[in-house]
């Protein structure tokens, strides 16, 4: 058989001008030109991100000689027609620090594949080799590897060759180098590394394996009850940590993680009670683990496979986002982590923000996702008056599923039975040769048989309509009470605020409010109220609104562009949502032992 094989070799080349150099050699290039493409985004962050702007240089050669590359479009070149293997060099700029792309300098080098390894199109199914090379630089002499992809020519953690069963593996295996505190345990057999890259003075590494082992374990178990197998033979948390920073993008068989160096545990409160932070962080592992299966082997069809260049349409992420929002933060209770106390209190946060934004009775969960690319993703002033996050509604809308099933069938059914059978019917086998993604026409059919009834009004109302869903309705048949608390007398102007400099911003002006009526706009500087001058602090505004009451009209100057401009506007009551949800008998709501 005619080996194939796609290879690269990637070294860190100049750590101060944050450049990575990558040679691609494709042993058998297509007759007519080898076409080479770069992803123009990366799956789980659904947007078009043009990767391909920070290839700085490239070139290709053949038995020695130079052969020429077209480039076709943004992201696409087609080399000449030549004998023979063909290499291409090219350098690539990585000074992104997300998880999303590429970041490299004295520190740490991380990368996505999508940022650095070019596809050769139609060898998609190949092997993918990848030499990861030791930076020539006398900071990288104690550096290590963390990736999820298997050694071929490399010890564990060590520099050295990887291989990738195919370009889909390959890409969605980050890589990190460095010199990582790190640490391992074992989920049910299978070994997890924890990597955190960043200073994180006396870390306790050991509180957060010990703690993540829980998280794994039920989770695992969650999906095989029966045979407790994990989906992946060994996985990897990789956690950038940083001042101030949130957020993580999952992968097969790894994730990639940003946290906050406070909300990390350190040896001194060995003991002591998780604090607020590190529960978030949690959470956050949390959620990129539950991806593991849902969304990384449970798929929308439309990513089976991946469409790299374009956009992927799916009007599912309120399952594949929202659903994981739902498990994360109750999987940290089953899980033993999170108190019941700890969880309604979060929750009623998450009631209370979905509740806050108008967009909400303007676009459904189904419609969120589908123009996740272009709304969600691309989020501005007027975002609270015409979009609902498919997360955070998507979970409220996990969690009205799983109550219906539960009292209709007496708590015979539940939520977690609907994803054992897509994680059965679409998951278990997607990398064993059987990828196979589900539509959402087969979505509700699944639902419906699951749970043994219809669920068509609920997917009318809630997914593919704009209707709330009813938790006041639904929590207290489970003995959890539902109070919206807000304060009504509190006068309001119906704003968000933020800090621009030493001024008071407007972020954003929901619709048909105070503020909104009397000709106030977003991004307008607040300057006075009532001829008392507003600061910085956004807080400061509150403390001048309360000397009046509901109803009374308030002078309000305001910077437009550099013209000061006045307003009159009439105070409202307070419209956000104080919504406080708690147990009030015990009937242990979300419990139910798994069957
Ligand atoms: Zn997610």
């Amino acid at each position: 058989m005619k080996n194939k094989k796609i290879s690269y070799t990637i070294t860190a080349k100049d750590l101060a001008a944050h450049m990575f150099q990558v040679s691609m050699t494709i042993e058998a290039p297509a007759p007519e030109g080898q076409v080479l493409m770069l992803p123009a985004w990366i799956p789980g962050s659904y947007m078009i991100r043009e990767f391909s702007r920070n290839i700085v240089q490239i070139r290709a050669e053949a038995n020695g000689q130079a052969v020429e590359l077209a480039k076709l479009d943004k992201h696409s070149w087609q080399a000449a027609p030549c004998k023979g293997k063909l290499t291409v060099h090219y350098d690539v700029y990585a000074w992104d620090l997300s998880v999303r792309a590429a970041h490299l300098d004295q520190t740490h080098g991380f990368f996505n594949g999508t940022s650095v390894f070019l596809r050769a199109l139609g060898q998609e199914d190949e092997p993918h080799v990848v030499d990861i090379q030791r930076p020539a630089h006398a900071a990288a002499t104690k550096w290590r590897v963390a990736t999820a992809l298997k050694e071929l020519k490399a010890r564990r953690y060590g520099f050295g060759t990887y291989i990738a069963q195919d370009y889909d593996e390959l890409i969605d295996s980050p890589v990190e180098m460095g010199t990582f505190e790190m640490a391992s345990f074992k989920a049910l057999g299978v070994q997890h590394d924890v990597v955190f890259t960043g200073r994180v003075p006396n870390l306790d590494i050991a509180r957060v394996c010990a703690d993540l082992k829980q998280i794994c374990e039920t989770q695992i178990a969650f999906f095989e009850p029966r045979t407790k197998k994990a989906p992946m033979e060994r996985y990897v948390f990789m956690t950038m940590v940083v001042g101030d920073g949130y957020g993580g993008l999952e992968h097969r068989a790894s994730t990639a993680l940003f946290c906050s160096r406070a909300d990390l545990p350190t040896t001194a409160q060995k003991g002591k009670e998780p604090s607020e932070g590190y529960m978030k962080f949690l959470g956050l592992c949390s959620h990129e683990y539950f991806h593991t299966w849902n969304v990384k082997r449970i798929k929308p069809a439309v990513f089976a496979p991946y469409d790299y260049q374009v956009e992927n349409y799916t009007p599912l992420l309120w399952l594949f986002e929202g659903f994981t929002s739902y498990y994360d933060d109750l999987l940290l209770v089953r899980a033993g982590l999170l108190s019941e106390e700890g969880y309604f209190k979060m929750l009623g946060k998450t009631v209370g923000a979905v509740l806050r934004g108008s967009g909400r009775t303007k676009q459904s969960v189904a419609d969120s996702s589908f123009d996740a690319w272009g709304k969600y993703y691309r989020q501005d002033e007027n975002s609270p008056n015409a979009i609902v996050s498919y997360y955070a509604k998507g979970s409220l809308v996990g969690l009205g599923l799983d109550l219906t099933i539960r009292a209709k069938t007496e708590g015979k059914r539940s939520l977690d039975d609907i994803m054992r059978a897509l994680w059965q019917k679409y998951g278990r086998d997607f990398y064993n040769g059987k990828p196979r993604g589900v539509t959402p026409e087969e979505v509700e059919a699944l639902f419906d048989s699951v749970a043994g009834f219809k669920l068509k009004t609920f997917f009318d109302k809630y997914i593919n309509g704009t209707d709330d869903v009813p938790l006041a309705k639904l929590l207290p048949q489970f003995g959890v009470g539902y109070k919206d608390e807000r304060k009504a007398s509190k006068p309001s102007m119906d704003v968000n605020l933020g800090r621009e400099g030493a001024d008071c911003k407007l972020s954003a002006v929901h619709d048909g409010g105070a503020a909104q009526k009397a000709g106030l706009s977003a991004n307008d500087l607040l300057v006075a109220i009532d001829g008392l001058r507003v600061s910085g602090n956004p807080a400061n505004v509150d403390g001048l609104l309360a000397r009046y009451k509901v109803g009374d009209t308030v002078q309000v100057h305001a910077f437009r562009r550099d013209e000061l401009m006045a307003f009159d506007v009439t105070l409202q009551g307070e419209r956000v949502p104080g919504i406080t949800i708690a147990v009030e008998q015990q009937k242990g709501a979300l419990r139910r032992p798994t069957a």
